[in-house]
């Protein structure tokens, strides 16, 4: 989808958005914040100038190419950016200057390859393919023990935490297990001292089931489609 949406439009669907956002944080009692990160894989760089009226200033981006494009028109714009496709690790050196924080960290050889062309310190999120399925990217929960405690002695990059995707299911429950495995493994974790700094962040949670993440722990929602539709 890539012609422009209407500002009241995405203004409607953001409003409803947040406020569910906000409900699923005060069913839990959550105090910390969440953030929107807005999935604009799929829309053109007017209808991002459109979102950052409506005062979004997070936006995903899966692929290296589109976000060089969007990056060389908004470069100045109030924005952060998240990486969360998957990253080849030959594109490394071209996404660090645009991204804020990398979510698709998913091998020690892509962690390493962040460290080497890091500038300053790159903040990463570790991929877990928590739900063990052959279609996704990520370390699976066993192999994480180890392999972190290689990716936590690199320099320039700093873990902040885990992210992950539920299955592809209309099953909430199924997703709000994995979400919560993702919550638990992340806490050990930081308890280990892997993840070095406060907050812990867990980017977990899309259009269709963000809210159960919320109220499973995310810090970040990924979320596309019903922001746009
Ligand atoms: C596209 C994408 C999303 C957003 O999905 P929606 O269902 O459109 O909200 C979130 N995370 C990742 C990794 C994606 O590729």
């Amino acid at each position: 989808m890539n012609d422009i949406l209407t500002l009241e439009r995405l203004r409607c669907n953001i409003s409803r958005i947040q406020d569910q956002i906000e409900e699923a944080r005060s069913k839990v009692n959550r105090s910390d914040e969440v953030t929107l990160v807005a999935v604009t894989k799929t829309v053109c760089v007017n209808t991002i100038k459109l979102l950052l009226e409506l005062g979004i200033r997070n936006i995903g981006e899966n692929r290296v190419q589109s976000a060089q494009d969007k990056y060389r028109v908004l470069s100045t714009a109030k924005l952060t950016w998240h990486m969360i496709g998957h990253l080849q690790t030959n594109k490394t050196k071209l996404v660090l200057p645009i991204f804020d924080m990398i979510h698709s960290v998913d091998s020690i050889k892509l962690a390493k390859k962040i460290s080497e062309c890091s500038i300053n310190t790159t903040k990463i999120l570790l991929q877990v393919n928590i739900s063990k399925e052959d279609s996704k990217h990520g370390f699976y929960e066993k192999q994480l023990q180890d392999k972190i405690l290689e990716i936590s002695t690199l320099d320039n990059i700093k873990i902040c935490g885990l992210m992950t995707m539920a299955p592809f299911t209309d099953d909430m429950d199924t997703c709000r297990k994995y979400f919560r495995k993702t919550r638990i493994l992340g806490e050990k974790l930081r308890d280990k001292g892997y993840i070095k700094q406060e907050k812990l962040e867990l980017s977990m949670g899309m259009s269709r089931d963000f809210n159960v993440a919320i109220e499973e722990g995310a810090t970040l929602v990924r979320v596309g489609s019903a922001i746009f539709k």
